[in-house]
């Protein structure tokens, strides 16, 4: 199973090569603020694991634990900036009619202004 990808822009951000404003951090993961915010707080969850989408990322041997970690960290942050009361939505795009622009899992944490179902 590849743990990063050189030519992968999530991994370059996890290796340092590329900034980023951290939010949040564990040893599976890392937690960023989206360069192209779609609401007033939107982060991104992402494993220190290169997988291309959810998909690739199962089939890890102990995907289930990074998943949880994953989980944990965004709710982690919801409970930081005070978001969990009022709601917030957690995501993952896949593939080209999900949206996904970006090859290596990520949950994206959107808060701060309702959202509508469904998405655009
Ligand atoms: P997706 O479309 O689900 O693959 O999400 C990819 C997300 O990555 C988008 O919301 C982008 O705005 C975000 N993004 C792209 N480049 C960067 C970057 N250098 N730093 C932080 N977020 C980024
Ligand atoms: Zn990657």
């Amino acid at each position: 199973m590849t743990r990063s990808d050189p030519d992968c822009l999530f991994c370059r951000i996890l290796q340092g090569e590329i900034p980023a404003t951290v939010l949040g951090r564990s040893d599976r993961s890392l937690v960023i603020a989206d360069i192209a915010p779609q609401a007033p707080l939107h982060a991104l969850v992402i494993p220190r694991r290169h997988a291309v989408d959810i998909g690739a990322f199962m089939a890890g041997s102990d995907a289930e634990a990074e998943l949880a970690d994953l989980i944990a960290q965004a709710l982690a942050l919801a409970k930081e900036k005070k978001i969990d009361r009022t709601g917030y939505r957690l995501a993952i795009n896949t593939g080209s009619d999900g949206g996904q622009t970006v090859g290596h899992l990520h949950i994206h944490l959107l808060a701060g202004r309702p959202m509508g179902w469904p998405p655009g």
